[in-house]
């Protein structure tokens, strides 16, 4: 299997830039149910910004770049969403070291070095109606797909499909953190806008690698 080099992650920033634009009202309408309605837009302006970071950068490590991509996503995203991922994206970059090229088991290891770090930072369980809701399903479906000895894409298939079946799980829970859980038993019925964008992320990541 052809190993992944920073353009692969200059791919998925770019695949998750344009999914956000994409669902950007989606997510805001979500955000607006539950939240503050501003998801969408945090979301656009930290990928545009994460974008424009990345053109004109020459070959670079994959690490170096998620440290990049972290970097600008704390320093243009003021929501809860901006440190969060910033952090994620910072820790999974630095998991990689300064390797030029990195394989599906080191490729699932940042991820959940990045999991590790929105759970640090923002103290949230899966069940709580947030981002984690998402992303740790997804962390888990690709370490069992790559434990069973499936070729990457497949196994990033498998965490993009249980970061969407995690969003739509918390329709039905009562948030426990962040500005939903301020609303208590009424955010219930509502599917969390971070969640739903995270599994957006993960698609964005399917869509890099099969490129
Ligand atoms: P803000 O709430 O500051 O306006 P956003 O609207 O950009 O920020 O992001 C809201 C999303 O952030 C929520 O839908 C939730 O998924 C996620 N979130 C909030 N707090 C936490 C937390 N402590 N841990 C994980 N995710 C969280
Ligand atoms: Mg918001
Ligand atoms: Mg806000």
């Amino acid at each position: 299997e052809a190993p992944l080099r920073s353009a692969t992650i200059a791919a998925w920033m770019a695949e998750a830039g344009a999914a956000v634009r994409a669902h950007r009202d989606q997510l805001t309408q979500l955000d607006a149910a539950i939240g503050d309605g501003d998801h969408g837009t945090n979301l656009v302006r930290g990928f545009d910004a994460v974008e424009q970071a990345l053109a004109g950068r020459g070959e670079d490590a994959p690490g170096r770049v998620l440290i990049t991509c972290g970097k600008t996503l704390v320093a243009t995203v003021g929501g809860a969403s901006g440190p969060l991922w910033g952090s994620a994206f910072r820790r999974a970059g630095r998991s990689l070291d300064d390797t030029a090229e990195i394989d599906g088991a080191q490729l699932a290891a940042a991820l959940d070095a990045a999991l590790a770090a929105i759970q640090e930072l923002g103290a949230a369980e899966v069940g709580d109606k947030t981002i984690v809701d998402a992303l740790a399903p997804a962390v888990v479906a690709l370490r069992t797909a790559l434990g069973a000895g499936e070729p990457l894409v497949l196994a990033l298939e498998a965490a993009a499909a249980a970061a969407e079946e995690g969003a739509r799980a918390t329709v039905p829970l009562q948030a426990r953190k962040g500005r939903a859980s301020y609303l208590g038993e009424r955010s219930i019925g509502h599917q969390d806008p971070g969640a739903t964008s995270t599994a957006l992320i993960m698609r964005a990541l399917v869509r890099a690698v099969s490129r």
